[in-house]
This record gives structure tokens, C-alpha cells and sequence, in this order.
């Protein structure tokens, strides 16, 4: 069902009447973690009034650490909601579990992040609802296993899936990950299913996601995740790579022309 042989078009995804693929581009921006209302509505506005048309933010987090900040969970959900409310904009947030699947009714765009690519029953699960779906590449998944993941979900009946390519693992060790941007095009040979890309994980630093956002737009990429917080200096996940939002804003500027310039819609 992924396959381009049997699908030539590009398939158009809505999230909750923004389009993605086939033309249309769409940027998600949020932080990495919902962390109070405050944060999370603020947060939103700026992104919405910059150009993007999803907000992210993350309430069950997939941390290395179990010490680490593991998300605001429910309650995060319910802020994102608020934040939704306030700006308008659809929401995107990860799902871990199947038991959460309850939980994620109210949810725009469900997440499945890069540790759970091949949670296969997971997959099948966000295959059995009718909500669009993310999904991340795994840390050291080849395009084939990503595209195989995508089949999962689409074999449930759901064809509602969006690909995001967010870096992946490699010898290097200055960057966080190696962002695959071949990876990119390649996909786009491979499957009709529009492809995002996600400079902030995929890189670690804040200063390198400006260009790497730039490049992605160049390299055909359907749309852009960026993570923006309000104070990254204090954020409770992944400050090193989140942009204030005035330097989202200063990106959007730029990606507005660049989206345009390849002939698509922002
Ligand atoms: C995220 O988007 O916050 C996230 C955890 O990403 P990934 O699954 O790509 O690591
Ligand atoms: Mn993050």
C-alpha cells in the first residue's frame, strides 16, 4: 500500500484540513516537552503566528534515562489541548503505549516516535483508528524497515500515514545523529507517502537547525519539525536543539521564500 509502483500520485495527508505532501507543505514546531500551561499556550502562539501550522509537544517521553524527565503524561495531553484551543492549530504528540490509544482521541496527528518504529503491535493498533499517523525513522532503521513500518499501519486500514526522517545513528559523534537527507529523495522513489523532517533530533544543536531545515526543503522534504521552547537554557528535554522563538521566527521567514521557490504551499 506504501509502494509508489502501485500508487504513482502523491498522497495528500489532512491533518485536520492541513494538507501535507503532493504540494502542500506544512511545518510542526513545538517543544520537545509540554512542561506547564504557560509554557505550552506561549509556546504555541509563537509558533502559529511564525508560520507553523501543527503544534508538537511531547507528553509520554521516551527518555535514556529513567531518572530523566519522563513527561507530564495525561495532564500534558490536557494543556496541549488548551494551547489547541488557543492558537487553532491541530496537535501532534507521541504515543508510547497501546493502553494510551483512549487517551489520544482528541489528538490531531498521533506520533509514533523513532524507539517504537518497530513496535509492531503499536503499529497495528494506530492502524486500527482513523487518526493520521507520524512516523519517525528508528535510531538504525534502513529505508526498507521504514517503509515496511508505514505498510504495518496501512494494512490495518489507516493509509493515513506521514514519514519523518529525524536522523540516524553512525560512527560520527559530534552530532547527535546523521541527518539523512539522500534518505529523503530516496523515500520519495520508494513510496507516495509525503516526508517530513526533523533537523532538531536529527542534529542535537540549535545552531545547525536553520541550515539543515534549509537543506531539507531543498532535498524535496514534505514538511519540517523543529523544536522551539521558550527558554531552551531550561527546558525539562532536548533545550540543546531547540530554537527560541524568535529564531524560529527568523527561519520561517527564509522557508516561507525557499517553499515557494520550489513550488509548493506553505
Ligand atoms: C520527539 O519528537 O520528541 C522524539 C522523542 O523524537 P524521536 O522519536 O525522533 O527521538
Ligand atoms: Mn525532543
Amino acid at each position: 500500500k506504501a509502494n509508489r509502483k502501485f500508487h504513482p500520485d502523491d498522497s495528500v495527508i489532512d491533518v485536520d484540513g492541513v494538507k501535507i505532501g503532493g504540494g502542500n507543505f506544512a511545518v510542526i514546531a513545538g517543544p520537545c516537552s509540554i512542561e506547564s500551561e504557560d509554557q505550552i499556550t506561549y509556546c504555541a502562539q509563537r509558533v502559529k503566528a511564525a508560520g507553523a501550522s501543527l503544534l508538537r509537544g511531547g507528553a509520554f517521553k521516551p527518555r535514556t534515562s529513567p531518572y530523566s524527565f519522563q513527561g507530564m503524561r495525561s495532564e500534558g495531553l490536557d494543556l496541549l489541548k488548551l494551547a489547541r484551543r488557543a492558537t487553532g492549530a491541530p496537535i501532534v504528540t507521541e504515543i508510547m503505549n497501546t493502553e494510551h490509544l483512549p487517551l489520544f482521541e482528541n489528538v490531531d496527528l498521533i506520533q509514533v516516535g523513532a524507539r517504537n518504529m518497530q513496535n509492531f503491535e503499536l503499529l497495528k493498533a494506530v492502524g486500527r483508528q482513523k487518526k493520521p499517523v507520524l512516523l519517525k525513522r528508528g535510531l538504525a532503521n534502513t529505508l526498507e524497515e521504514f517503509v515496511m513500518s508505514a505498510e504495518y499501519i496501512m494494512a490495518e486500514g489507516n493509509e493515513n500515514v506521514i514519514l519523518c526522517e529525524r536522523g540516524i545513528r553512525t560512527f560520527e559523534t559530534s552530532m547527535r545523529n546523521t541527518l539523512d537527507l539522500a534518505g529523503v529523495v530516496m523515500l520519495h522513489k520508494m513510496t507516495h507517502l509525503p516526508v517530513v523532517v526533523d533537523p532538531s533530533h536529527a542534529c542535537g544543536h540549535a545552531w545547525m537547525v536553520p541550515e539543515l531545515a534549509k537543506a531539507a526543503v531543498a532535498a524535496g522534504a514534505d514538511g519540517l519539525m523543529i523544536e522551539v521552547h521558550n527558554n531552551p537554557a531550561k527546558a525539562k528535554c532536548d533545550g540543546a536543539q531547540s530554537l527560541t522563538p524568535d529564531q524560529f521566527d527568523e527561519l520561517m521567514q527564509f522557508i516561507g521564500k525557499e517553499v515557494e521557490f520550489f513550488g509548493k504551499k506553505l
